[in-house]
Parts: structure tokens; C-alpha cells; sequence
């Protein structure tokens, strides 16, 4: 089983994929915790590289190329084993993140990047996307007082609303395989919901 935490900046996501995570582990079903960018070795230095403001502004195309990069990486050695030996995969991220930030964030065309992505994973998609949705001012006012401040300021609440609509639309256009939780709400609320649906996708 494969489930995939998305969403904008503040919404909650690693909380909640560790709040499953434990829970899986008190049932003692075998999981991974996971997170892109950055999920592996390789992967670490791609996202230093992405996030480093140092780094400076990159032409979308690459920046497209390097989130794509850490992907195939990610998806290669740690989620397709972890599948493989039977595990319950959770993400922190996936193929939606760089959909909605670098095709509707950066005005790329969504196809081109799903096309990417499709091909930098090997077509393998979420059984489960748990989208955790929040208007960007809330997301934004709880990520800010993280490390990233800086650079999640560049860019204007018109790119995170955007971003947040893509993922929306996402959703929506495949229902049964999204559950979109209003992040707004209490922590233990959202990680209840996502238990039920969790616990229905389990075998036996
Ligand atoms: O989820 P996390 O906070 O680790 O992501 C780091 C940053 O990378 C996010 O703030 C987001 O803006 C950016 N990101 C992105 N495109 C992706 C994934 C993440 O721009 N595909």
C-alpha cells in the first residue's frame, strides 16, 4: 500500500504521515516514513541544492528536472523495495507537489510535467493521496516559523493560491483515490480520519 501526504507549506503533512506511521506501528503493520525532496542520500543533496537560496533562481525546466531527479532516485531504491517486501509506503510528498508547484506554481505546462513525472517514477502512483488543505495565509503564518522563512516569503500568496488550487483540482478529478481533510482542524481529528480510510485499504 502506497499513501501519499500532499499540500501546501504549513498543512500539516509530516505530522501527520508520523501520526500513521505510529499508529502502523502499534498495529504492527510493517511501514516506511518517507519524504521528497530529500529522501535518500543523493536526494539530500539535490534538495540542499534546490532550497539553498545560494543557489539562486533556477529556469524552471531544471528546477522541473532536479525535483524529477530526486524523485526517480527516491522511488528506485526506497519506496519500490519497501513495497516490494510487503511494507505500508507513506510519503511526504510526491508526484502532486511538483505538479502543483512546478506546473501551476512556475507556469509550466502540466502535462510536460506530468509527463516527467510519470516517466521519473516508472508510472507508479499512490493508492491513497491524502490531500491536507488549508488557504495559504493559515499554511503560511504556521510554516514561517520554520527555517525556510526566507524563501517561502519570494513567493507571493498569488503562487501559493495556485498551488493549492492544483492540487484541488487534482482531487477532484480522481476521487476515490484522494481524501481531502481540512488541515484547519485539530491535529488528532485529521489523523483519525485518515486512520479509517487507511485501515479500509489494509488487507484482512
Ligand atoms: O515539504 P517540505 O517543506 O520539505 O518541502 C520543501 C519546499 O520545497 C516546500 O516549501 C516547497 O515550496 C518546495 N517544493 C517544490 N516542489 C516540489 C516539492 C517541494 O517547490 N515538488
Amino acid at each position: 500500500l502506497f499513501v501519499a501526504f500532499e499540500g501546501g507549506e504549513g498543512t500539516g503533512k509530516s505530522t501527520q504521515a508520523r501520526l500513521l506511521f505510529d499508529w502502523l506501528g502499534l498495529h504492527e503493520v510493517p511501514a516506511r516514513l518517507t519524504s521528497e525532496p530529500g529522501g535518500t542520500p543523493p536526494g539530500a543533496r539535490i534538495r540542499a541544492l534546490l532550497l539553498d537560496p545560494a543557489t539562486g533562481a533556477l529556469a524552471p525546466r531544471a528546477e522541473a528536472l532536479l525535483y524529477a531527479a530526486d524523485r526517480a532516485h527516491h522511488v528506485a531504491t526506497v519506496v519500490l523495495p519497501a513495497l516490494d517486501a510487503g511494507e505500508v509506503v507513506l510519503t511526504d510528498r510526491y508526484v502532486d507537489s511538483s505538479l502543483a508547484y512546478q506546473g501551476a506554481g512556475r507556469a509550466l505546462e502540466l502535462e510536460e510535467v506530468r509527463r516527467l513525472s510519470s516517466w521519473a517514477t516508472g508510472g507508479l502512483v499512490p493508492d491513497l493521496t491524502v490531500l491536507l488543505d488549508l488557504p495559504p495565509g493559515a499554511g503560511l503564518a504556521r510554516a514561517l516559523g520554520r527555517a525556510a522563512a526566507d524563501r517561502l516569503e519570494s513567493e507571493s500568496i498569488d503562487f501559493h493560491e495556485r498551488v493549492r488550487a492544483t492540487f484541488r483540482a487534482l482531487a477532484g478529478a480522481e476521487p476515490h483515490r484522494y481524501l481531502v481533510l481540512d488541515a484547519g482542524g485539530p491535529a488528532e481529528e485529521i489523523a483519525a480520519a485518515v486512520r479509517e480510510r487507511v485501515a479500509a485499504l489494509l488487507p484482512g
